[in-house]
């Protein structure tokens, strides 16, 4: 399959691109994974449109011909967005995201909406309404979650490139299961305007793909500055129009970004180590050792406050679903039952029936949390956990270039192991939620394919996006002539 940054430059030399999409939406229509919930059915028109040159496409546009898979999460104008609820089940958004004005806008071409975990809570797209996507790699297994849909897309040549979006491991735990790279930005690099909330405080949308190149290509199209997104920075300098350019990745060659490894200090914390599988420890240490060969140093280190962390996350983000989808009361837009009852008898009836026991469950315990008597014990406690976290991912690098660990302590799991159990479930994402809490960017990168994929996560410190592209960069090299 060709890759996002190739494609664009053929196109934009003059080369067609609506075969291509042809193709994959042959591949979409033969395929049993479920990775899409709404086709976009302007797609093969925009893509005529592009090779005849009309309406302004002209021979520009950072992505121009692309193809991109959009998480359903994400507004979409014109294009259905359901979240995987039943609530939203008949939702057209009047409006896109500024991440989907953006991609419009440098010429790619919206493939259709990929399937995710209900309201993006989960981490195996299995609490989907529309049902659970199958991981390419073996299709008895999980894809990861929330954004699965989108990483099993581009591990199968559903797409070429694709946005998820990562609350406490949304889009790095699908990348790690389904063998694709994707990196969750530092909070606040991209706009969140357009995203239906979950956790807002905890949230950013982020690029996915199957390589490092094409992640860096469509960041700098995401990273778009936007005044309607209050918690985006903006980054100098103050002229550019987007938070991150990635003109000093793309232009780096694979072995000048080897050749960059020497004299990098990594980190890695045991808490993030211990009590993983005995084929995840295997890929990740081989991963690190390789990266030790070229010249970097690793040291193990502790990092006391991670023991708390996925409490504190799951607090959290409870109980900010829990005010967030407050707003799905059937009245305005979404489900609506055509039922004659008083108020109360309507609103229980649309939320009992529009969500699933997911959903359900966290809004009863992120209100719990929240309540009277219970906010300080549970929700300010977390707050003050989540400040620890955070000085402590500060403090790791004033000492450490990077920090690595594995993406997740497993490998993808079989469909319907762990649903039963929310609480195993919350387990496995002990790894990705710290870097939420923090806030810091993280990317996971393939370090093993067979028999299964493994990620490992590499870590830096805020709006560092740039530095921990290379060292992913300089990884996928080695990765790739070592082990995939
Ligand atoms: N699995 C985590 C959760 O269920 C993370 C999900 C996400 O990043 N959206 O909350």
């Amino acid at each position: 399959m060709l890759s996002a940054v190739d494609m664009s430059e053929r196109v934009r030399s003059g080369e067609n691109c609506e075969e291509i999409l042809h193709e994959i939406y042959e591949r979409i229509r033969s395929s049993e994974l479920n990775c899409y919930i709404t086709l976009n059915d302007k797609a093969l028109d925009e893509a005529v449109q592009i090779d005849r040159r009309e309406g302004g496409k002209s021979g520009c546009g950072k992505l121009l011909g692309v193809p991109v898979a959009v998480k359903d999460c994400i507004s979409t104008r014109g294009i259905r967005t359901t979240c995987a609820s039943r609530i939203l089940n008949d939702y057209v958004p009047p409006f896109d995201a500024t991440v989907v004005a953006a991609l419009r806008e440098e010429g790619a071409i919206i493939v259709g909406k990929t399937n995710m975990d209900e309201f993006c809570m989960g981490s195996t797209t299995e609490t989907s309404y529309f049902g659970p996507t199958l991981n390419p790699h073996d299709t008895s297994r999980v894809p990861g979650g929330s954004s699965g849909g989108s990483a099993a897309a581009i591990a199968a040549g559903e797409t070429i490139i694709a946005l998820g979006s990562d609350t406490g491991g949304s889009i790095r735990c699908p990348a790690a299961f389904c063998g694709v790279v994707g990196l969750k930005p530092t909070y606040g690099l991209v706009s969140r305007y357009g995203l239906i909330a979950y956790a807002n405080s905890l949230e950013q949308i982020g690029p996915m793909a199957s390589s490092v190149r094409d992640v860096a290509l469509l960041l700098d199209v995401i990273s778009l500055k936007d005044r309607r997104d209050s918690t985006q920075v903006k980054l100098p300098p103050s002229d550019a129009r987007t938070n991150f350019n990635a003109d000093s990745v793309l232009g780096m060659s694979g072995d000048d970004a080897i050749s960059s490894l020497k004299g990098l200090r990594i980190g890695v914390p045991a808490e993030f180590v211990h009590g993983i599988s005995k084929d995840v420890e295997r890929a990740f240490w081989s991963a690190i050792h390789a990266l030790e060969d070229e010249g970097a140093s690793y040291e193990e280190m502790h990092m006391d406050t991670m023991k708390y962390a996925l409490a504190a996350y799951y607090i959290i983000a409870m109980s900010e679903a829990s005010s967030n989808l407050a707003r799905y009361d059937g009245l305005r837009y979404g489900l609506r039952l055509n039922r004659d009852d008083d108020w109360h008898t309507t609103f229980s009836r649309i939320r009992g029936e529009g969500f699933g026991e997911e959903v359900k469950r966290r809004i009863i315990l992120g209100t719990f949390a929240l309540s009277a008597g219970y906010y300080g014990r549970y929700y300010l406690k977390a707050l003050k956990v989540r400040t620890l976290v955070k000085r402590e991912f500060e403090s790791a690098f004033r000492k450490y270039d990077v920090l690595a660990t594995p993406t997740m302590p497993m490998t993808p799991f079989r469909l319907g192991e762990r649903i039963k159990d929310p609480l195993s479930l919350y387990l496995v994402d002990v790894n990705t939620v710290p870097i939420n809490l923090a806030g810091v960017p993280a990317i996971s990168i393939p370090c093993a394919l067979s028999p299964l994929p493994v990620g490992m996560q590499l870590i830096a410190s805020h709006f560092e996006e740039e530095k921990l592209l290379k060292v992913a960069l300089a990884c996928e090299n080695l990765m790739n002539a070592h082990f995939l």
